[in-house]
């Protein structure tokens, strides 16, 4: 937090002297993933520094490297993986301000909510409705991170990433980023290709307008009147929502929405709706209908499915848990087969948002 915090009050970057990672051998990732699932990493380094990538490039193999971010999107299915880089790259500073608004660059292994955090703190707006995300900053482009009417791509600036086949630095803007619903290029042509290093954003000064459109955000504020709107109480508000909807991690393993709500045409919708009268379908602006996947998973009856040490969790079928003991292919098998049902039951095949490795 003290480089963020001199970074905010323009102090000079604190300078680093480099200092060799060490590649540790046969390291558990167990408390590396927030689905709590063991996974071997034969050789394990944590990079703090750019500058040491170098260094850890000429000991593993660039085509077969796992990067590990705060481990809150994937599912370790392998029992072991050769080569990991857990990301720590952190600090914030400005590139550029205005009376309006400011650019902040920050490094891609700081904690996301860290990073909600401390703007909120600043009143500097606009990712205050992405609190409470567990995911690294460096992540947020990868899945274009979403939650309560807001996007990552609604302030994404541009990044630096290292390209591992090009042997360079690149940057890439938002257009080049191509930002979709939980999608962006990075799962596409540069999938495995690049390590993204740091991440600017827009933010709004001392903004005066509030994003509270969001039904369940919208009518919290509605019947807690009492509640001054600024942007600590919507990032506190949302928290409040996400608390009572999700499972703590502490309590079961998982990694927030399993599947990607679907999107469908309007005849595929009124076909389904016959068989599901209660299905609800938010109409966009290309005359196509996204569906609730954990409508679908709650009304095709996929969400009673019994497992002995997996299951979806009672208050947010969308949420697969780790009941404690759960393997990673316990846990893959298991959305196979909610899959399966919906698919069966709904004629609807369901996607994966996150990463099964
Ligand atoms: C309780 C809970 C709630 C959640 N709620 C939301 C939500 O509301 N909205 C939402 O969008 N998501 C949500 N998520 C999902 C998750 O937090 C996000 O997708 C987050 O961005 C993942 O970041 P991470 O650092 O944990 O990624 P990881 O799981 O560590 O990595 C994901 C992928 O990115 C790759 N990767 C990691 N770092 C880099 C890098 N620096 N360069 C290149 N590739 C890299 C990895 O190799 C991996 O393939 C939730 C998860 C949980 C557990």
């Amino acid at each position: 937090m003290a480089q963020i915090l001199n970074a905010f009050n323009n102090q000079p970057h604190a300078t680093f002297t480099f200092m060799k990672p060490t590649i540790k051998k046969n390291i558990n990732l167990k408390n590396f993933n927030t689905f709590k699932l063991p996974c071997i990493a034969e050789n394990f380094a944590v990079l703090s520094e750019i500058d040491e990538l170098e260094y850890i490039l000429k000991r593993m193999p660039h085509n077969n490297i796992f990067i590990l971010g705060k481990g809150s999107n994937i599912v370790f299915q392998k029992e072991t993986i050769q080569n990991v880089i857990l990301n720590n790259i952190l600090g914030v500073k400005i590139i550029q301000e205005d009376a309006e608004a400011l650019i902040l660059e920050t490094g891609s292994g700081m904690a996301w909510d860290d990073l909600v955090n401390f703007c909120v703190l600043q009143n500097r707006g606009g990712i205050e409705n992405l609190a409470a995300i567990p995911g690294s900053v460096g992540v947020a482009p990868i899945q274009n991170i979403g939650a309560y009417g807001v996007e990552f791509k609604n302030v994404f600036v541009k990044l630096l990433a290292y390209h591992f086949y090009d042997k360079k630095f690149i940057e890439i803007n938002a257009a080049e980023a191509q930002l979709g619903y939980r999608d962006s290029i990075f799962k596409h042509e540069l999938k495995n290709k690049i390590f993204i290093c740091s991440v600017q954003i827009k933010l709004i000064k001392n903004p005066k307008k509030f994003n509270i459109s969001y039904p369940s955000v919208q009518q919290y504020f509605e019947e807690h009147k009492h509640i001054e709107l600024n942007l600590k109480t919507v990032a506190d508000v949302i928290r409040t929502i996400r608390s009572a909807k999700l499972p703590s991690l502490n309590e079961y393993g998982n990694a927030g929405s399993f599947f990607k709500n679907p999107t469908i045409c309007t005849e595929q919708f009124d076909s389904i709706k016959r068989r599901f009268p209660e299905l609800h379908g938010y109409l966009l602006p290309n005359d196509t209908l996204k569906l609730s996947a954990a409508q679908l998973i709650d009304l095709t009856g996929a969400k009673k499915l019994l497992h002995a040490e997996v299951a979806c969790y009672s208050k947010h079928p969308l949420v697969i848990i780790n009941k404690g003991k759960a393997q990673g292919h316990d846990i893959v098998s298991f959305a196979k087969e909610i899959r399966k049902i919906v698919f069966d039951k709904a004629h609807i095949n369901l996607e994966f948002e996150i990463d099964i490795i």
